[in-house]
Parts: structure tokens; sequence; C-alpha cells
């Protein structure tokens, strides 16, 4: 298997009847940008600031944050990286911000992410700022996570509106700026005609999405079983998003785990989503299974089961992807 992988990392992400995917990597660290030589990836969609936090002693300062973006930046080289702004707060706590320790009974639903981070301004604009000015000459892109209605992403989207306008009266600044907002909010969805005109990239994070349709805690064990990505709910839900994002021009991502599963990308695949920011070890999984793919085929049988729902999804997509290799 891993030589296979191998023999296709140069080769491109298409199916058999040509239709072109992304696959880019998750990442959060400055090493993970090997990672993109390593699979050959497209590059990286999703880069977890946070975890440059949650590794430091102390609250990296906006030099610190400058370094690493930079670094990540250079070694992606023409290869596009997506800086997602801190996800802390909630179970992400971190020991040197007592004031953000969250003693909450569900702390996934709490005080995290944007919500955090638009009361929190001084550690944005400093994120802003470390990002704007590492991405000086080049493409900048910024994403927001756990955003719930409009007006947090345009609070954001301000705040960094505002750090380019200073820098750009300095200096030269980045050349282009892309900013995106995650679906991982039920309730944006919702939104999503007020949200859409507004945005470059939607980038849709399945984790947190997914416990919050199913109401189902991610790091509950018990519950690991209960829950399927492919259930008709969700497959749904995202299909209504992506086509809404695709009649309005808005290329869609999704982010989480789900798409680094080859079965579950082939139903994304299904429903209309052919980008993916996924885990390195899968993208040879997943670039194997598109390859192997016909998307106009798993398209058709993919409506059809959702128009009248199986009790086992997962078995039928299992079994129809056996019987077309
Ligand atoms: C997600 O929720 O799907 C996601 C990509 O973000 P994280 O896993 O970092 O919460
Ligand atoms: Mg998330």
């Amino acid at each position: 298997r891993r030589a296979e992988y191998a023999a296709i990392r140069g080769l491109p992400a298409v199916t058999r009847d040509g239709l072109q995917t992304t696959l880019m990597v998750n990442a959060g660290l400055a090493e993970d940008a090997a990672t993109l030589d390593a699979t050959g990836a497209d590059g990286i969609g999703l880069f977890r600031t946070e975890f440059q936090f949650l590794v430091s002693a102390a609250l990296p300062g906006r030099d610190a944050q400058f370094k690493l973006y930079r670094q990540v930046l250079d070694a992606a080289g023409e290869r596009p990286v997506v800086f997602r702004t801190v996800d802390i707060g909630g179970d992400k706590a971190l020991p040197y911000l007592n004031d953000i320790r969250d003693e909450a009974e569900n702390p996934a639903m709490g005080w995290r992410a944007l919500r955090l981070s638009l009361e929190r301004t001084a550690l944005m604009k400093a994120q802003a700022r470390a990002l704007i000015e590492a991405a000086e000459g080049r493409t900048l892109r910024v994403m927001f996570p756990m955003i719930s209605e409009p007006w947090e992403y345009e609070e954001a989207r301000a705040l960094f509106e505002a750090q380019v306008e200073w820098v750009r009266e300095r200096r030269q600044g980045p050349s282009r700026i892309e900013y995106g907002a995650m679906l991982e909010v039920p309730s944006l969805a919702e939104m999503l005609d007020q949200l859409l005109p507004r945005i470059d990239f939607l980038s849709i994070g399945t984790n947190d999405l997914t416990q919050f349709l199913f109401a189902a805690d991610r790091a509950d064990p018990r519950l690991a079983l209960r829950y399927d990505w492919l259930s008709p709910a969700i497959l749904r839900f995202l299909r209504r998003v992506a086509r809404e994002a695709s009649a309005a021009g808005v290329p869609v991502r999704v982010c989480g785990e789900m798409g680094g599963r080859p079965l579950e990308a082939m139903a994304l695949i299904g429903i209309g989503i052919s980008n993916f920011s996924i885990t390195p070890a899968a993208v040879g999984p997943v670039k194997a299974m598109v390859r192997s793919l016909d998307a106009s085929a798993i398209r058709t049988k993919v409506e059809q089961l959702l128009a009248r729902p199986p009790r086992d999804m997962r078995k039928v997509l299992g079994d129809w992807a056996k019987r077309h290799g």
C-alpha cells in the first residue's frame, strides 16, 4: 500500500472522468510543512495556529508568531497556506492565561475560538499583525473558527482590515488577502445568503459540525459509534451548503477528519465537494480513491440514496465502492 501511495505522489488527484480535486493537509507546527513534499499535497488547508500557543510555556509574542508563520509560508512556497486564527479556550486552556481557564460543563460549546478572540482583541490584533507581516508581498489566507452568526465574521474581518491598513501605511503588506469562514456551528448554515457574498472561501469543520448537529460530544468514546459521518442527515446538510456556496461562486473545502477517510471523501464528491484538507497520512489513500472513482457515477448513486436513505448508508456505499474498484 505504501509503495502504491508513493507511486501516485506526483500524480494529480483527478477522477477517472476528469474531475479535479484538491488535497491539502492539516498542520499546526513548523515541521508539518515538510509533509507537503512528503505527501505531494496541494497546500495547507488548515493551519491550526493555536498549536504554538498550546506547546509554549508563555504566551507567544508577535515576533514568535511572525517567525512561525513566515517559516511555514517559506516552506510552502507557491502552495497555499490557510491560517486559522486561534481556537483556544474551552478545553484548550492555556496554563499561562488563567483568565481563560474554563470550568464550564460543556467547554466545546463554551467561550472558545472566535468568541474569545472577539473579546480578547489584543490577542487577536497581535495575531493579525504577525500574519499580515509574515505574508509581506504574498497572498495571505486567513479564516475564523466557530462562527455562529455572520456579524462575528464581519467583526473579525474588520479587525484584520484595520491592521492591514496600519501595515500598508508603512510598507507593502500582503499582495492579496483572502478571508474565509469556518462552518462548524449549524446556525451559520441558515445564514449563508448573508455570509457568502462576503467571503472568499468556506471551510467546513466536520469534527465540530458533526458534534453540534447530533448533539454528541466528539470526545466521548461512548458516542463514537452512535453518529456516523455517512449518515443521511450529515450528507443532506452538507449537500445543501455545497449547493448554496457553489451557486454563489464560493469555493468549499472540508477540513475535518471526515474528508480524510476514503469512503467519506467519496460520498462528499457525490454531493459536490471536491476540496479536502486532511491529515497527511490520509493523502495517499484518498488520492488512490479519487483516481479510481467515476465522479458522475457516485453523484448519481448518492442522489438516489439520499432520496430514500437506507438504514445503513455505510454498508451500501462500502459495497458500491467495492463493486466499482
Ligand atoms: C473541525 O472542527 O472539524 C476542525 C477542522 O477544527 P478542529 O478539529 O481543530 O476543531
Ligand atoms: Mg473545530
